[in-house]
């Protein structure tokens, strides 16, 4: 099995780049994971500080059997290297004084919701019903590239049409169910880990929330930000070689043809194909040499929101407060259009506290804790002054958390914190304006209108990672490692073998 001898450079060894690197090099290639940065993960890396371990991006696991059908390709099982908790609770979400706490366990779902908005339990119902049909039809798709126009005549993405080309939003579908508008959020505010207002994010996620509901939402102990490194183990296990801490000046072409790299510090190295992790846009007007983009082209795109980020490292525990909390804004709609607007931040805004400390001891000294904060707010698209602005949002965000939730004495137990705000984005972690969750998710960007996996106009050239097809998201993002490994091989000719745990699921 396999083509050894044949070099795969990878250029970036967040999610989607060890996902391609562990599949690929189980399979006999020669690969190198080039990453900028002096540890793995990107966005999934590990932020550690004074004792403290944060998950930088991704805090919760869905669909997990996705990344546990990447580890099977790679030959190896997931569990015996990372300690997953499926988590019931899920999530709490409030509007004000009103809460509910979501969980895996349907008929436990159907009376909480049935205590704290009387008679929507049927349709909570018929919404798991009919989406277990909805994400049959469309999960295949998710599965195949998109960079020929004939895959749009194929029989999977036919099947999935009605679910596809509708003009309808996450909301409009959620309005068939419920009669509540905090309710229809609690399964549309997934729009926003696209990055996107579930008044525009198009009505085939509607999917997203199914998923957590149907397959749970998973820990891992010692943070999410370890399904990275477990990744690299397997890599390296497989003779991958990675190097940290070598940025990636240039691609060098021969035609259409990539024949190599040119790293930062002057060396140059060649490969049979390359894979770009980095971020989609950043690496189009950066690192493609004299084929880069202008910056200019690429800001006519849509692309998603961005985050502030706190990360808090306390002297106490928090025991009784949940594990992820999600704190709506008193007037959702009018943070979602502000931060759509790409203008305006949000003095109303929403925030999301994550207290993974209640059932992981490995992320905090013992007695202490420490609680991530991510408020979804606008790009750089419009240039802001963040380095002011920063510390006069920290103090808003955190009265709000002490306001409207139990945590009433967060400040004055913060003894070592970091921050992140869209220009850190954008500014020490190339992301090309700071959208974290990359290009939106609208229908004029996704399938064959997306980044292809084989980048267009080059025989060897790979995207993979949120902005390539599927998108962003842990899974969709594992997926697309997968895609563009399948893609080499079937070039070559590389016989492989395929995991699939999801068709007995689904
Ligand atoms: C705050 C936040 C929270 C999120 N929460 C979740 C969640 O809970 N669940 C979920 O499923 N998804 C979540 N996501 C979305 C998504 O899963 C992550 O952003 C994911 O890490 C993106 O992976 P990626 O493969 O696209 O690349 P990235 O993580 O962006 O990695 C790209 C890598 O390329 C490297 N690189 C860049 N330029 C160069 C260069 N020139 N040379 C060499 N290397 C280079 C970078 O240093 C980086 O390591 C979240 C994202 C964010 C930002």
């Amino acid at each position: 099995m396999g083509l050894k001898g044949d070099r795969v450079a990878i250029v970036g060894a967040g999610p989607g780049g060890l996902t391609a690197g562990m599949i690929l090099a189980r399979r006999g290639f020669d690969v190198t994971i080039y990453e900028k940065q002096n540890r793995v993960g990107g966005r999934n890396a590990e932020l550690a500080f004074d004792g403290y371990s944060f998950d930088t991006g991704p805090t919760f696991l869905h669909q997990k059997f996705t990344l546990d059908e990447a580890f099977e390709e790679a030959g190896r099982n997931s569990g015996d290297y990372l300690d997953f908790r499926l988590l019931d609770p899920m999530t709490r979400l409030s509007w004000g004084n009103v809460s509910i706490d979501t969980t895996p366990n349907p008929e436990q779902m159907a009376d909480n919701i049935d205590r704290v908005f009387p008679g929507n339990a049927d349709g909570f119902r018929r919404f798991m019903a009919d989406h277990a049909i909805k994400m049959r039809r469309i999960y295949p798709c998710l599965q195949r590239p998109y960079h020929e126009m004939r895959a749009y005549l194929s029989t999977t993405l036919l099947k999935a049409l009605p679910y596809v080309a509708t003009t309808d939003s996450v909301v409009d579908v959620l309005d068939r169910y419920f009669t509540d508008d905090r309710l229809k959020l609690a399964f549309t505010f997934q729009a926003k880990y696209l990055g996107m207002s579930p008044w525009r994010c198009p009505a085939l996620f509607s999917i997203l929330s199914y998923t957590e509901y149907k397959f749970g939402i998973y820990h891992v102990q010692g943070g999410l930000c370890r399904i990275s490194s477990s990744m690299a183990r397997v890599f390296d296990e497989h003779g991958g070689k990675l190097r940290l801490g070598a940025p990636v000046k240039q691609l060098r072409f021969q035609g259409s043809r990539v024949v190599g790299l040119d790293l930062e510090g002057g060396e140059t190295v060649e490969c049979d194909h390359a894979i770009l992790n980095a971020d989609y846009a950043y690496a189009a007007t950066s690192l493609m040499g004299e084929r880069s983009r202008k910056p200019k082209e690429l800001e006519r795109k849509k692309f998603s929101c961005s985050t502030f980020m706190l990360y808090l490292g306390l002297d106490k525990t928090y025991p009784h407060q949940p594990h992820h909390h999600v704190i709506f804004a008193d007037d959702y709609r009018r943070n979602v259009e502000e931060i759509q607007s790409e203008h305006e931040v949000s003095d109303d805004m929403s925030i999301y506290v994550r207290n993974s400390g209640v059932i992981d001891p490995l992320v905090a000294p013992e007695g202490k804790s420490g609680i991530y904060v991510l408020v979804p707010t606008i790009n750089t698209r419009h240039g802001l002054d963040w380095a002011t602005l920063g510390p006069v949002y920290r103090e808003k965000v955190i009265n709000r958390i002490e306001r409207q939730t139990a945590i009433k004495d967060l400040r004055r137990h913060i003894v070592a914190e970091r921050m992140i705000t869209p220009a850190t984005w954008r500014d020490n972690l190339d992301v090309f304006m700071g959208a974290t969750f990359n290009l939106a998710h609208t229908m004029d960007q996704m399938l064959y209108l997306r980044p292809h996996n084989r980048m267009r106009g080059h025989h060897n050239l790979y995207l993979v990672g949120g902005g390539t097809h599927p998108g962003s998201g842990l899974p969709t993002i594992y997926e697309s490692g997968r895609i563009s490994s399948n893609m080499i091989c079937d070039q070559l000719g590389v016989s492989y073998e395929t995991s699939d745990l999801a068709s007995a699921l689904l």
